[in-house]
């Protein structure tokens, strides 16, 4: 039962005041079939409107089932269209983009019925208005009847108490306004209907009670509801209601948003072309961006791939000395004290002395001092096995002076030195041609080049396995004894020719020849082309047989007698002396005898090896490398020879030997020494004759004046040797340390295990004897013990990726944000678009608030919807970035010979945030449009053409 009682409605457009509807009183049955007659203008649509719950009253009170609808809020408004009103609007208002059964199914969609139900029952409604055959088709493949059909089989759906019907048959002729009154005569039986028509004769034909409408009043109806009818319908009602109130009104009208989805879903797939171009153009944002992430990652992902490789090239290292960066960036203190003259017409001196000297001490402090002690070499020992590959003790031996090897000076029969053999020291051979090119006027600028060459021989790593797991053995076999030298070969097989002429493969003359030949000098006469090649190229066996001997220091050093003053003015004979501070007294020191067998060692070279095959940096230095067992064995004998002893004196006593005149100073410069270079057998007249040649140096520390000047490349006399006890293989400790880590994961169970040694806590390990060799023993040291110095180790891959690592990160982070501009253009895209998209459903807005559905379904359809477009194109963004980035390896391969085989790398993470992140930007973008469409006026929706 409805009852309007003085409902006045107003609109305001603009500073003018329309009064649609002036004061209505009227009263429904429960069951009758009323038409509204009135012309055009008169208020009708406004008085439907306002029954249905579209439009608000302006004043007056609409009471349903007796109940005042003054204090409705919108959920009950929505309840109310929602389960007890069905409209049918002359324009049908059906939604194109769904089926007839899908237009129908919506009124039930929005009261959040099950599917299965929903299609029983939207199929039932259609059968009763005759549309059995058409539930599939699209509104616009339907004739106008077919269409008003479809909406009251929409209207019927929820068998609504009231039917309001604005003009149903106002677009349609005649014969089938007649059937379309028909169906709504018949629905009449069953419950109000309500129908707004300007044509009298229908009116009167089908209706049972006709209210006259004029300016918003009537003005005649032919079958007032009377009072004491009212009032018996009331007492019917009353049992009645209770049961209708008890059932399907209880309901809320609500869809969810899965139905949204769909709904919009649906809508989208009609415009196909248009979402797809929408879905590209919002997926360019997410291309970019992820692009670049994909590629950052690629190229992070194929830096680390080089990491182990990198790791055996750069191992961690710990050096006796080295410089303190960190200190060297905060070193503010290196001060000017230069004096500064008065600026003037003459050239100002530059006290550089008086600056090096003055912040000598500040310089010193640059580099640090790793004090190794045979502590902290047990605890590197200890250090678990499956941390690391390898750990090589570097000892720092200076090998020349004490390996020989034969040496002929020509082949030649005619040369003049033929037949001269020479066993020399790998040191003088480089002495050797150093000077003969000096002595040649216009090549004396070439012997730079050869002192200026690297290690002859060097140290080799001891671990043959390692070894195994990055070279090829190309003849003989690893290391296995303390006298075995490995030459190590190029990935290319080659060695260079100045490191094979440092160690005697070439003869004198072949090597003037290759000089000459360098130099661009016609050698035709001098040298074959077959002579040339044969130069350039030994068999593996030629390489292994020539032979290599050590010999101890003292073989090597023999003291020099010199010719000193005694004290008392006389000059006398005298060997070498130390200054005893304490007797203030020259001392001569004794001679000993020297065994040759038991103080020299042959050498054999025992394989070759090149490295792997992809193996970049491989763990050997190329060239000829001698075991750390000989490296141990050399210190055991040479720790106790005369010249380490006096070296080592000399840390502690000022030894005078050669004395020189510094500015009335007598500064004493060392020790005095004859280093031996070579025995020498050639023929010599009539008989073989040998001969020992060699030179005189001067052993000891430096003073801090040489010193400095030595830094700064200034020399304070040619024969000053200062050979520290370590390159004469004095010191049982080394110099430097190269730790290969298993792989990069456990570098840094290494590098904590280094550190712990820094740390404040207790540190155990393993006591070991002078060949390694685990005793049972096991050390503990506290924090505080005198043993535990800090130790500084160089971590360089650790260094090198940190440093590649931030530059691809500042590179990422500029192009993100370069290529961020992108999405916010896309952003603004779906704003406008969805606004489209809302201006283009405004009808459809209408037709859902018509059916009850909320405001809030309204925003989540429009939500729906961008968030499709926004997962579209995260996806499709997604997808050309996965396909771009498989172009781009596929090139990258290429153009790398398979060196790179990955330059871009989208990992799933990446691929879900950026898909994530278009979701959630479209959203964000469509959120102004969706609330928009959401506020507006349903009835000025419906009324939008
Ligand atoms: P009918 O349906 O009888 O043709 P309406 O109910 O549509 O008439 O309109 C009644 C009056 O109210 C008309 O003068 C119309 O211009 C006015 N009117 C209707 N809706 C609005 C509106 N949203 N804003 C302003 N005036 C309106
Ligand atoms: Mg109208």
């Amino acid at each position: 039962m409805l009852k309007l009682k003085g409902i006045k409605k107003n609109y305001y457009v603009a500073d003018m005041t329309v009064e649609a509807l002036k004061g209505i009183d009227l009263c429904f049955r429960k069951n009758e079939f009323v038409s509204i007659l009135g012309p055009s203008g008169c208020g009708k649509t406004t008085l439907l409107n306002i029954i249905g719950g579209l439009d608000k009253y302006t004043s007056g009170d609409l009471f349903i089932n007796g109940k005042s609808t003054k204090e409705y809020g919108d959920r009950e408004w929505d309840v109310y269209r929602n389960h007890r009103i069905g409209f049918i609007f002359q324009s049908y208002n059906l939604i194109p983009h769904q089926t007839v059964l899908g237009n129908v199914e919506l009124a039930l969609t929005i009261s959040g019925i099950s599917k299965a139900e929903r299609i029983e029952r939207a199929k039932k409604a259609l059968d009763r208005v005759g549309l059995s055959n058409q539930y599939y088709k699209k509104p616009n493949q339907l004739s106008g009847g077919q269409c008003q059909r479809v909406a009251i089989a929409r209207a019927l759906v929820n068998e609504p108490e009231i039917l309001l019907a604005d003009e149903p048959t106002g677009a349609l002729d005649t014969e089938t306004s007649v059937q379309i009154m028909d169906l709504i005569k018949e629905i009449a039986n069953e419950r109000l209907v309500i129908m707004v028509t300007h044509n009298p004769e229908l009116a009167e034909k089908y209706s049972n009670r006709i209210v006259r409408f004029l300016d918003g009043l009537i003005i005649e109806d032919s079958n007032p509801f009377t009072e004491e009818e009212e009032a018996i319908e009331i007492e019917k009602s009353k049992d009645k209601s209770a049961l209708v109130d008890s059932g399907k009104v209880k309901e809320k009208a609500k869809m969810s948003m899965w139905t949204a989805f769909k709904l919009s879903l649906r809508n989208l797939l009609t415009k196909r072309a248009r979402t797809l171009l929408t879905c590209f153009a919002g997926a360019i944002g997410i291309i970019g961006v992820s692009s670049v992430l994909s590629v950052s990652t690629g190229v992070k992902d194929y830096i680390a791939s080089m990491q182990d490789d990198l790791l055996s090239g750069n191992p961690i290292t710990i050096e006796k000395t080295g410089v303190d960066m960190t200190s060297l960036m905060n070193e503010s203190s290196l001060q000017d004290k230069r004096e500064i003259l008065e600026a003037g017409d003459y050239v100002n001196v530059n006290g550089m002395i008086q600056y090096l000297i003055g912040n000598q001490d500040v310089l010193l402090n640059l580099q640090y001092n790793n004090e190794f002690n045979k502590e902290y070499v047990n605890y590197l020992k200890s250090m678990p096995d499956e941390y690391y590959q390898s750990i090589t003790l570097d000892y720092g031996i200076d090998v020349t002076k004490n390996i020989y090897t034969d040496f002929r000076v020509s082949d030649d029969p005619l040369h003049k030195g033929y037949g001269l053999n020479k066993n020399i020291s790998l040191d003088a051979i480089t002495e050797t041609y150093t000077s003969a090119i000096e002595h040649m006027d216009d090549y004396s600028k070439y012997a730079e080049m050869i002192t200026s060459l690297t290690t002859v021989m060097s140290q080799c790593i001891p671990d043959n396995d390692y070894i195994k797991s990055q070279y090829d053995i190309v003849d003989g076999e690893l290391p296995k004894n303390k006298e075995d030298v490995l030459i190590v070969l190029d990935s290319e097989n080659m060695l260079t020719d100045l490191l094979l002429v440092q160690l005697g493969y070439y003869n004198q003359d072949d090597f003037f020849k290759l000089v000459r030949k360098a130099l661009g000098e016609d050698m035709t006469n001098y040298m074959t082309d077959e002579e040339y090649v044969s130069l350039r190229k030994f068999e593996y066996s030629q390489l292994r047989e020539k032979k290599f001997t050590w010999y101890s220091n003292d073989l090597v050093y023999d003291k020099k007698i010199s010719y000193m003053p005694d004290g008392e003015g006389n000059i006398v004979p005298i060997e070498s002396f130390t200054y005893d501070y304490d007797s203030t007294k020259f001392v001569k020191e004794g001679e000993t005898e020297v065994d040759i067998e038991s103080n020299k060692l042959d050498l054999n070279i025992c394989g070759i090896v090149k490295p792997k095959e992809g193996i970049s940096y491989g763990a050997l230095r190329t060239g000829f490398l001698y075991s750390e067992a000989l490296a141990r064995y050399m210190i055991s004998i040479n720790k106790d020879s005369e010249i380490v002893k006096n070296i080592n004196d000399s840390e502690t006593k000022a030894i005078y030997s050669g004395i020189t005149n510094v500015g009335g100073t007598e500064i004493p410069i060392g020790i005095s020494y004859n280093l031996d270079y070579y025995w020498e057998f050639g023929w010599q007249g009539d008989g073989m004759e040998s001969a020992v040649a060699s030179k005189q140096i001067f052993v000891g520390k430096k003073n801090a004046i040489s010193q400095i000047m030595g830094f700064f490349g200034i020399s304070t006399g040619s024969d000053l040797v200062s050979l520290d006890a370590r390159s004469v293989a004095g010191d049982y400790l080394p110099s430097s340390i190269a730790i290969y880590p298993n792989d990069f994961e456990n570098k840094d169970l290494v590098t904590d295990y280094l550190d712990k040694w820094n740390s404040m806590e207790d540190v155990t390990f393993y006591d070991f004897d002078e060949n390694f060799t685990p005793t049972d023993k096991t050390i503990t040291l506290a924090a505080t013990n005198e043993a535990r110095r800090e130790i500084k180790y160089i971590d360089s891959v650790e260094l090198i990726i940190n440093m590649i690592n931030t530059m691809i990160n500042i590179i990422t982070y500029a192009l993100v944000a370069f290529t961020c501009l992108s999405l916010v253009v896309s952003c603004v895209m779906i704003a406008i678009i969805t606004y489209v998209s809302v201006m283009e459903r405004i009808k459809e807005i209408g037709v859902i608030r018509s059916l009850g559905g909320r405001k809030k379904d309204v925003s989540h359809l429009f939500n729906a919807e961008t968030f499709i477009i926004g997962l579209s194109s995260g996806i499709i963004g997604i997808g050309v970035t996965g396909i771009l980035s498989i172009i781009a390896n596929v090139i990258v391969n290429a153009l790398s010979d398979g060196a790179v085989p990955v330059i871009a790398h989208l990992t799933v993470p990446t691929a879900i945030i950026m898909v994530l992140i278009s979701i959630l930007l479209t959203c964000i973008s469509g959120l102004v449009p969706a609330r928009s469409a959401a506020k507006k006026d349903p009835v000025v929706a419906l009324r939008t053409e």
